[in-house]
């Protein structure tokens, strides 16, 4: 069945975030909506997923607010739900960055490029294309040329730049995330950093690919997402490349597994044949752990 999946934020005060929340949980269930939604005093982050109707009902229903009246809703299509529950929390940010000083993107933040203009100027000369996600976001896939910052959370972005990058001040620097939230803080943390030239990529991995014109051009690879999907694909122009690699056997591979070990979860691209050697599992200590989910799923003897 035709669902959508919708992805937004704004960075907008919201006074008292508990009774928003409170009030958003209910409305969004009133509509059916599934999802991960957080609420902050400095504003709201969301993905959900429903019916055509619901989600309209939903935007309609936002745009009434004079808060969000001109949040931009990203929206994709898919087979049913994208997510099991609805989820609302309140959280002290709506992006864990971990700043030591407030920062507000309203005030400070990058240049915001639109795809075509992003597409541009990634054809530039001496510019620095810096991805803001992840490390197993980036390895499913990311644009041509990108550096990627060794992080396991984003929180850490802040002190791998200063390690890494600080010569480059001067440097035009181009930043891009899966929908534009998380470029909003870091891009405004590079320019108070003293990076002279930033922007960042307007609505993100998702809006590029969507872009009619650039058709999500210079991307390899997929998009990796934080829902039941796991991933997207954003170029639609040359034939399909795969950068994704199973952590064991090196083959190209896009299937993402949650380490079978339940205190470690650790993202891994495995093949089929290696997660079953390897019992889904990163390490031999995971392999061993006596609550192995793949383990448990398959009712397999570890050979131990
Ligand atoms: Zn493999
Ligand atoms: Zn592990």
């Amino acid at each position: 069945m035709n669902y959508q999946v919708l992805l937004y934020y704004k960075y907008v005060t919201i006074d008292d975030p508990t009774s928003f929340r409170d009030e958003h949980f209910a409305l969004c269930e009133e509509l059916g909506l599934k999802g991960r939604i957080l609420v902050a005093h400095e504003g709201i982050n969301g993905t959900v997923s429903g019916t055509p109707e619901q989600t309209e009902a939903y935007m309609a229903m936002m745009k009434n607010d004079p808060r969000f009246s001109d949040m931009i809703f990203k929206i994709e299509r898919h087979d049913g739900h994208a997510f099991k529950k609805l989820k609302v929390k309140v959280k002290p940010e709506i992006v864990n960055l971990s700043l030591d000083a407030d920062l507000d993107p309203n005030e400070t933040t990058g240049k915001h490029l639109s795809p075509k203009e992003f597409y541009e100027a990634m054809n530039q000369e001496d510019v620095l294309i810096l991805d803001a996600r992840n490390t197993y976001e980036y390895d499913l896939g990311h644009f041509k040329n990108a550096i990627r910052p060794d992080i396991e959370t984003f929180r850490e972005l802040p002190d791998w730049i200063r390690e890494n990058l600080s010569e480059h001040k001067d440097k035009k620097i181009l930043t891009y995330c899966t929908g534009g939230i998380r470029c909003e803080k870091f891009s405004g943390f590079l320019v108070k950093e003293g990076f002279e030239d930033v922007s960042q990529l307007h609505g993100g991995i998702i809006t590029y690919g969507y872009d009619e014109e650039v058709k999500g051009r210079l991307w390899d690879g997929k998009c990796y997402v934080f829902d039941e999907r796991i991933s997207v694909p954003v170029n639609r122009t040359e034939e399909e490349t795969v950068v994704g690699k199973c952590y064991y056997c090196g083959e190209p591979e896009e299937r993402y597994v949650k380490c079978g070990n339940p205190d470690c979860n650790d993202h891994l691209l495995l093949c089929e044949e290696c997660e079953h050697e390897h019992l889904r599992s990163c390490s031999s200590e995971c392999k061993e752990h006596p609550h192995n989910r793949y383990v448990k799923e398959h009712a397999v003897q570890s050979e131990v």
